[in-house]
């Protein structure tokens, strides 16, 4: 499996599907690989649980800080990012808590 150290994810191709940079690492246990991106307040639950399972992540705001001042907390969104060797099982987590979200749009909706 190679790293993308720009995109932040693992591919089993030899440049990235991504940004098409040719320069990829064999990607290790403890690189930070992008998981997905969620607003408030499912990145704090999403923070939370991955917490509770003890899955070290990274959280960079999608847009700058200048975005969260003008616009509020609430509009920020936020990416995430765990260790390689915890990637399955926070992607694990990501889906459970994206159907979890689904069914929260469904219900707003009626
Ligand atoms: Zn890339």
């Amino acid at each position: 499996m190679n790293y993308c150290k720009h995109c932040m994810i693992p591919t089993d191709e030899e440049n990235c599907p991504v940004c098409g940079e040719k320069h990829l690492w064999p990607v290790l246990p403890e690189d930070p690989c992008f998981v997905g991106e969620l607003g408030v307040p499912w990145s704090d639950i999403f923070a939370d649980v991955l917490r509770q399972k003890q899955i070290p992540c990274l959280m960079k705001p999608l847009w700058g800080a200048g975005w969260t001042a003008t616009l509020g907390s609430k509009f920020e969104q936020m990416c995430f990012y765990v260790p390689y060797e915890y990637l399955p099982s926070a992607q694990e987590l990501a889906e459970e808590l994206f159907s979890q979200m689904e069914e929260d749009d469904e219900e707003t909706e009626e």
